[in-house]
C-alpha cells in the first residue's frame, strides 16, 4: 500500500509574551522535527504525556494549525503549499474526531442540520440531503428516527457516534482522533473503537490516534510513535513497541500500568522530577532530567531517531539498556486489553446499544 500521509520533519514553536507589559518574549517548542509515514488502512497511534506535542501533531497534520517549518505531504500532495482556498477544499479528505464530542457539537442545531451542513459546504449529495443524513446515521449504529434531535438529548458515546458521522459525511481518506474514547466509560469505548475499526474495513481510513490509554492503543493502532517533550523518542509497529521497548521512556510509561491483580507486585520504573518546561527544554537528549541512565554524553548531543530493524529509537545507549520488566508490562496491558476486549465482543461493533 503507497504513503498517504507523510510529516517531514515538522516544527512548531509558539511565541509567547513573558511580562503582560513587556516586549520579552519566549518560544514554546511545542513540536521539533516530527516525521512519520502513514499508509491508507492503517492506524498510527500517538502517546505521551499530556504536554508533549501529541495533539499539536494532528492539528499540524490537517493544518488547522501552521507548522513553523516542515511539510505535510498527503496522496504526494504538499499540503503545506497550498493556498487557503485549495485547502478548504482539500480538508474534506481530512477530518478529526475530537475528545469530548459535546463540545464540538453547536447545540443550537439538530442532528439532521450537523450533519447536512458539510455536505451543503462541500457541495455533496445534492438534492438527497435527509436521505445521506439518515445513512451516516445508520453507519455510525444510530436510528435514523433521532436525526430532528439535539445533542444535549444524547448520551456521551452517541455524541461521539455523531461525532464520527460529521466527520464521515465528506468521505475522508484521513481521520484525527484526539483522544476519542477517553472521557467515556469503558463498556463505552468498546463500542466506538470497535465502530472505529469496522468503518477502517469497510472504508478504507487511515487513522491518526491520539491516546494515553496503551491498553486501547495497543488493540486498534498498526504502529506506535511515542513522543517526549516534542520528539518522537521511539517508533515501531505496536507488536514490536511492546514486546520490546527500547526507549527508557517507553519503558517507564508501560511499567506504570497497574497490575489487575489484588496483591500483585512488580518493580516499577519511577521517573524523577517533572516534565521540563517546553520553554527552556533541556540541551542534548530531552528525557535525560528523568532517565535513570543519563550520562555526560546525553547532556551533549541530541539523540537520532535510528531505525534498526523497522523499530526507531531515540537514545545514545537503548542496545545497553535492558528492557526492564517488559513482559511484565506487556502482560499488563494484555490483562487490560483482556478485559477490554471482553466489552468489544460483548457490545459489538455497530449497533446502538445505548438507550436515550
Ligand atoms: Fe537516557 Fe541518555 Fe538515552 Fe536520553 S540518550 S534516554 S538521557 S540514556
Amino acid at each position: 500500500m503507497s504513503v498517504l500521509l507523510r510529516a517531514d520533519n515538522l516544527v512548531k514553536h509558539f511565541p509567547i509574551r513573558q511580562h503582560m507589559f513587556g516586549r520579552e518574549t519566549a518560544v514554546v517548542h511545542a513540536v521539533d522535527g516530527v516525521s512519520f509515514e502513514l499508509r491508507a488502512g492503517e492506524t498510527m497511534a500517538l502517546v505521551g504525556e499530556s504536554g508533549c506535542g501529541k495533539s499539536t501533531v494532528g492539528r499540524l497534520v490537517l493544518r488547522l494549525l501552521e507548522p513553523t517549518s516542515g511539510k505535510v505531504w498527503f496522496g504526494g500532495e504538499d499540503l503545506t503549499a497550498l493556498p487557503p482556498q485549495e485547502m478548504r477544499s482539500k480538508r474534506r479528505e481530512l477530518q478529526m474526531i475530537f475528545q469530548d464530542p459535546y463540545s464540538s457539537l453547536n447545540p443550537r442545531m439538530t442532528v439532521e442540520q450537523t450533519l447536512v451542513e458539510p455536505l451543503a459546504l462541500h457541495g455533496l449529495a445534492p438534492g438527497r440531503h435527509r436521505e445521506r443524513a439518515a445513512e451516516l446515521m445508520d453507519l455510525v449504529g444510530l436510528a435514523p428516527q433521532y436525526l430532528q434531535r439535539y445533542p444535549h438529548e444524547f448520551s456521551g458515546g452517541q455524541r461521539q457516534r455523531i461525532g464520527i458521522a460529521r466527520a464521515l459525511a465528506v468521505e475522508p481518506r484521513l481521520i484525527v482522533c484526539d483522544e476519542p474514547v477517553s472521557a467515556l466509560d469503558v463498556s463505552i469505548q468498546a463500542q466506538i473503537i470497535n465502530l472505529l475499526q469496522d468503518l477502517q474495513r469497510r472504508l478504507g481510513l487511515a487513522y491518526v490516534f491520539i491516546a494515553h490509554d496503551l491498553a486501547v492503543v495497543k488493540h486498534i493502532a498498526s504502529h506506535v510513535a511515542v513522543m517526549y517533550l516534542g520528539h518522537i523518542v521511539e517508533y515501531a509497529d505496536k507488536r514490536g513497541l511492546f514486546a520490546s521497548p527500547r526507549h527508557p521512556y517507553t519503558q517507564a510509561l508501560l511499567s506504570a500500568i497497574p497490575l489487575p491483580q489484588p496483591g500483585a507486585r512488580r518493580e516499577r520504573m519511577l521517573l524523577q522530577g517533572d516534565v521540563p518546561n517546553p520553554i527552556a527544554p533541556p540541551s542534548g537528549c530531552r528525557f535525560r532530567t528523568r532517565c535513570p541512565y543519563a550520562r555526560e554524553r546525553c547532556a551533549q548531543e541530541v539523540p537520532a531517531l535510528r531505525d534498526s530493524g523497522g523499530h526507531s529509537v531515540a537514545c545514545h545507549f537503548w542496545e545497553e539498556i535492558a528492557p526492564p520488566a517488559a513482559a511484565v508490562a506487556d502482560v499488563a496491558v494484555n490483562e487490560r486489553l483482556v478485559r477490554l476486549q471482553a466489552a468489544f465482543r460483548t457490545t459489538g461493533v455497530s449497533k446502538e446499544v445505548e438507550t436515550i
